[in-house]
C-alpha cells in the first residue's frame, strides 16, 4: 500500500465571532444588531426567506461589504478593517465564477499563481485538490464540458487550493437539479468534516439547511430570530417565524388557562385543552386568560386508540389526502380548523378514506406553545 502524500488544507478551524452587526443601504437596514458565534469546524448555515439579508451577512465576512455598526473577527483576529484578499477567507460564489476559457486545472490554479508559487508546488496541490474533491483527471476539460455538480466542485477545489481559515458557500446547492442536491449536499459535508474548516453558507431551502449544517441561525428581515441545531429549531422553535419556516406545523390561537412562562394549560377551540411542558412554552410571558400560538407537528396527530393520551382529542373529518410513500398526508376538518395530519400509510390505508370520520389525539408532549399568536 502507498501511503498518500496528499497536502491537505489545514485542518484547524477558526472561529467566527460576528458583535451587533447592524448594515443599511442608504435608507434600507438590511442587518439589524446581528450576534452570532460559529464555532471553530462548525457547519454553520444561515437560512431565511429571499431578502432576509443572509447574502449580505456572508459578504460581510467575506470582506464585500462593509457594516455601518458592530465586530466581526475570524479567529480572533478583528477584520472590519481588512479588505476581502487579506481575510484569508474562501468563497464560492452561488453561479460557482470559473473562468469559461481556463481548463479545470488552470482554474484551480489560479489563485495559486496570483500568489506566485513555484510551478512544481501547483503542479502538485492542483492534483491533490482535484483528488480530494473526486476530480483526478478531468484537469483539461472546461466548466463548459463539466455538469452543474463538477463545477461547484472545481469551485470548491480552487478556493480550497489557497488554504483559507474559513469556507463562505453562497446557496451552494441552488444550480443543482432536485437529485444532485441531496448526494452533493451530503458529499458536502463529508469534504468539511475532513477538513475541519469552519464553514458558513447561505440558503432559503429549510431542508437543505437542517440536513447539512451543525448548526443554523434563523433570519427575517435582518433579524437573527433563533440559533440552534436542527434538532433545537425543529422541536423547540421560539416563536411563530420559526415554527413555520423550519418544517410544516399545525399552529392555532390558543388561551392559557392557568399557569404561565412554563407548566400552563392550553386550550385550543376545537382541538380541547393540554397541559404543555414547561420546556414547550419558555417563550410565553402571558398568564392566565393570555392569547398564545399553540402548535403541533403533522406527524405528531394520530389515530385515538383505547388508551387514553395526555394532550389534545378531536374529533376529525377526513378531507385531502397525499401519499407520500412512507407516511400520509391527511388533511383533516374539524369544524372550520384544519388539522394537517401525516400517518404511516400501510396500516391505516383503508379506514381513513375522504368522508369517513375519526378521532385523532396529539399527545401533550409534543406540543408547543408561542408567545406570539396567529392573527
Ligand atoms: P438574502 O440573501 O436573504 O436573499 P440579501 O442579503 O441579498 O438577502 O438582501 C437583503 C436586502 O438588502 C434585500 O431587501 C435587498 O434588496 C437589499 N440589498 C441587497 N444588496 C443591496 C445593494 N447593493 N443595494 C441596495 N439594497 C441591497
Amino acid at each position: 500500500m502507498v501511503a498518500s502524500t496528499m497536502e491537505t488544507p489545514r485542518a484547524t478551524g477558526v472561529g467566527i465571532d460576528i458583535e451587533n452587526v447592524s448594515l443599511a443601504y442608504g435608507k434600507t437596514v438590511v442587518l439589524r444588531d446581528v450576534s452570532l458565534v460559529i464555532a471553530p469546524g462548525e457547519f454553520f448555515a444561515l437560512l431565511g426567506p429571499s431578502g432576509s439579508g443572509k447574502s449580505t451577512l456572508l459578504r460581510l465576512l467575506a470582506g464585500f461589504n462593509r457594516a455601518n455598526a458592530g465586530r466581526v473577527r475570524i479567529g480572533g483576529v478583528d477584520v472590519v478593517e481588512l479588505p476581502a484578499w487579506k481575510r484569508d477567507v474562501g468563497m464560492v460564489f452561488q453561479n460557482y465564477a470559473l473562468w469559461p476559457h481556463l481548463t479545470v486545472a488552470e482554474n484551480v490554479a489560479f489563485g495559486l499563481e496570483e500568489r506566485r508559487w513555484p510551478r512544481e508546488r501547483i503542479r502538485q496541490r492542483v492534483r491533490d485538490m482535484l483528488e480530494l474533491v473526486s476530480l483526478a483527471g478531468f484537469d483539461d476539460r472546461r466548466p463548459g464540458q463539466l455538469s452543474g455538480g463538477q463545477q461547484q466542485r472545481v469551485a470548491i477545489a480552487r478556493t480550497l487550493a489557497i488554504e483559507p481559515r474559513a469556507l463562505l458557500l453562497d446557496e451552494p446547492l441552488s444550480n443543482l437539479d432536485a437529485k444532485l442536491r441531496a448526494s452533493t449536499g451530503l458529499e458536502l459535508k463529508r469534504l468539511q468534516r475532513r477538513l475541519g474548516i469552519t464553514t458558513v453558507f447561505v440558503t432559503h431551502d429549510q431542508q437543505e439547511a437542517m440536513t447539512i449544517a451543525d448548526r443554523l441561525a434563523v433570519l427575517d428581515q435582518g433579524v437573527i430570530q433563533q440559533v440552534g441545531t436542527p434538532r433545537q429549531l425543529y422541536d423547540a422553535p421560539v416563536n411563530r417565524f420559526v415554527a413555520e419556516f423550519v418544517g410544516s406545523i399545525n399552529l392555532y390561537a390558543g388561551k392559557i388557562e392557568d399557569g404561565a412562562a412554563g407548566a400552563c394549560t392550553v386550550s385550543v377551540e376545537g382541538l380541547g385543552r393540554a397541559r404543555v411542558r414547561p420546556d414547550r412554552a419558555t417563550a410565553v410571558t402571558a398568564g392566565a386568560g393570555g392569547m398564545v400560538a399553540v402548535a403541533f407537528r403533522p406527524h405528531a396527530v394520530r389515530l385515538a386508540g383505547t388508551t387514553p393520551v395526555e394532550g389534545l382529542a378531536f374529533d376529525a373529518e377526513i378531507g385531502t389526502t397525499e401519499f407520500l410513500g412512507e407516511f400520509v398526508r391527511y388533511e383533516l376538518a374539524v369544524g372550520a380548523l384544519r388539522v394537517v395530519a401525516d400517518l404511516p400509510h400501510a396500516r391505516f390505508v383503508e379506514a381513513l378514506l375522504p368522508g369517513a370520520r375519526a378521532r385523532f389525539v396529539v399527545s401533550a408532549g409534543e406540543i408547543v406553545v408561542l408567545a406570539d399568536p396567529p392573527r
